[in-house]
Formats: structure tokens, C-alpha cells, sequence
């Protein structure tokens, strides 16, 4: 059994090289208003400075992971890791659970419990270094 010497052809495959999608950034439709960044004219004046890093940071989508408790985040004012900080504040929830309360005839006393009762109040994320407010989870 003669062996064959390089006379085996190796199939080619083309494989079409897949890009990578760009990563959408929804710049639009977000809860907060970011400054526009500035226009990228600093090459000819910026001459004495350091180097700035103007790295286009996208928007940083807060919304939909937050509950009513500490949340590890980023705070989109100073940019550092942080768990937010919480704060309950009456909502409609409570409100809307104290006048059902009083509706039903619980009006002596029973219809303020809504009121002081951290699950039925919204949260409000404030971030712990710059007290920049984050996001207001309401629970209705
Ligand atoms: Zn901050």
C-alpha cells in the first residue's frame, strides 16, 4: 500500500467570517438626558493638556433591574461601582391601599398601616457617594 505524498487535498471551506454586530445603545427612549458629548474638535487646540480620555461611554441603562433593595449598579453621575442607596417614599400603593382600607371600614387606624409598611412604598436608588437620584422603583 503505497502512501499517497501530498496528494491529499484538503477540502476548503469558506467560511464567511461572521462581524460582530455592533452593540446597539439605546440612546434614545432612556429614563435620563446625558449631555451631548462634545464635538470631537480638540486636536488642535488640546495641545497643552495631558491626554484626555474621551472614550464615548454609553449610556448606562438603569432601569428594569431595580427592586425596592439596594441594587449593585453604576452610577451614571460619577461612574463607580455602587450599591444604591434606598430610600422609601409613599407611593400611589400606599395612598391607593390607605383610602381602600378606609373604604372598607377599617378607619380607625387599621388604613394608615399601608403607610408605614416598606412594601407598599416606592424606592427611591440614590447613589451613596455623589447622592445623585438613580432611579424611583414604584410600585404601581
Ligand atoms: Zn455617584
Amino acid at each position: 500500500m503505497a502512501s499517497e505524498k501530498g496528494c491529499v487535498e484538503i477540502p476548503m471551506v469558506m467560511y464567511e467570517p461572521q462581524e460582530p454586530s455592533a452593540p446597539e445603545y439605546c440612546s434614545q427612549g432612556g429614563s435620563y438626558e446625558y449631555p451631548a458629548p462634545p464635538p470631537y474638535s480638540y486636536r488642535e487646540t488640546a495641545t497643552a493638556e495631558p491626554p484626555v480620555y474621551l472614550v464615548s461611554q454609553p449610556p448606562i441603562i438603569v432601569a428594569g433591574i431595580f427592586s425596592s433593595r439596594p441594587t449593585p449598579t453604576i452610577c451614571p453621575s460619577c461612574r463607580q461601582h455602587i450599591t444604591t442607596q434606598v430610600t422609601y417614599r409613599l407611593g400611589k400603593l400606599s395612598y391607593l391601599l390607605c383610602s381602600s382600607l378606609c373604604m372598607v371600614g377599617c378607619c380607625f387606624g387599621c388604613c394608615f398601616i399601608p403607610l408605614f409598611v416598606r412594601i407598599f412604598k416606592d424606592a427611591d436608588h440614590s447613589c451613596p457617594y455623589c447622592q445623585f437620584h438613580i432611579y424611583r422603583y414604584k410600585r404601581l
